[in-house]
């Protein structure tokens, strides 16, 4: 990165310091003004659907580098930053370049990911890590052929409103008592090309693996599933600890996933932090929706009543695991 374009991104880091640091000092009802603003920006038509490893993630993840800056948390980038950057295979593999030969020719040689790290305040407590993440990518921009334009892939549902609930999450752990054990907030850079930025997380993290007590990632939670009761989510591998039915005994509006047959646990980021013994599971309300990868995946069919509703929800239970000891637990057989 040249020192022109540091400087720049201070500055970026700044402005957008000073706007949040107003919104934070906000009455009540900030946190609803919040999810919507990010997920204005975030699937908005400025970031063009946040195209894996291209300068629009780039300018997402520093939107988010920005929100963890302005909430209080502490950088948790390796270079200790809140950016961390990823480099890609290259080539990348045939596969991915021939997905990617239907978007925009751009090179796509880093991703970047966006760490905050909230310290617990218990110091017998403060080594256990909760682990909150979601993904910032997308799918980006189309290329043009003669006979179609080019279109925006948003990507509201997937997954600004994961990125969406996991800074209102830490918003609401860093404002009043600081919870006990540590939190660890990360939004991953290119999980649509194969999780290059969960990867590049995991090889350099910012707290011991072993640390983390428990990770649950946030993927498309702003439409409700038409297959569950209105206001609930559900959890993947809901079967597999005993996580979701504690959460759920501590009020989180949280079910086993009613798409077995999706296989969702095995594709998910936190897969592999499930394989190294850590608990890792993820939340979601996706109902198979047919935008699911279109241009039509945009705010106007965000619920922005049930994503605000379920975060509300979220946010007492998600406190709780931050502030016990109770450790979640594999159930027999639940380890993949
Ligand atoms: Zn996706």
């Amino acid at each position: 990165m040249s020192r022109n374009r540091w400087w720049l991104q201070r500055g970026a880091l700044l402005l957008f310091a000073v706007v949040s640091g107003l919104q934070a000092q906000a009455p009540a009802g900030s946190l609803v003004t919040a999810i919507r603003s990010d997920m204005e920006h975030l699937a908005g038509s400025e970031l063009r659907g946040r195209g894996s490893a291209t300068h629009d993630e780039y300018l997402a993840a520093s939107y988010v580098a920005a929100q963890l800056h302005a909430i209080g948390l502490r950088p948790g980038a390796p270079d200790g930053t809140y950016l961390q950057q990823v480099a890609l295979p290259d080539p990348l593999p045939a596969a991915i370049q021939q997905r990617l030969a239907a978007f925009e020719a751009v090179p796509r040689t880093v991703t970047w990911n966006a760490i905050g790290i909230l310290p617990g305040a218990d110091p017998e407590l403060a080594h256990q890590v909760v682990l909150l993440t979601a993904h910032l990518d997308h799918l980006g921009v189309s290329r043009a052929t003669v006979t179609q334009p080019s279109h925006v892939y948003y990507g509201a549902d997937d997954d600004a409103s994961g990125v969406t609930a996991v800074l209102a999450l830490a918003r609401n752990l860093a404002s009043g008592q600081r919870p006990a054990r540590t939190v660890v907030v990360a939004c991953f850079g290119s999980e649509e090309l194969g999780s290059y930025g969960a990867r590049g997380f995991l090889r350099q993290p910012p707290v011991p693996l072993q640390s983390i007590v428990a990770n649950l990632e946030f993927e498309m939670l702003g439409r409700p599933d038409p297959a569950l009761a209105p206001g609930m989510l559900w959890l993947t591998g809901f079967e597999r600890t005993n996580l979701g039915a504690t959460l759920a005994a501590h009020g989180a509006p949280l079910v086993a996933d009613p798409h077995p047959q999706q296989g969702f646990f095995q594709r998910s980021d936190n897969l592999t932090l499930a394989r190294d013994g850590i608990v890792a599971q993820t939340i979601s309300s996706f109902g198979l929706h047919t935008d699911y990868h279109q241009p039509t995946d945009t705010v106007a069919r965000i619920d922005m009543n049930h994503l605000i509703q379920a975060i509300t929800a979220l946010a007492p239970p998600i406190r709780w695991l931050a502030n016990t000891s109770w450790r979640p637990q594999w159930n027999p057989n639940g380890k993949p």
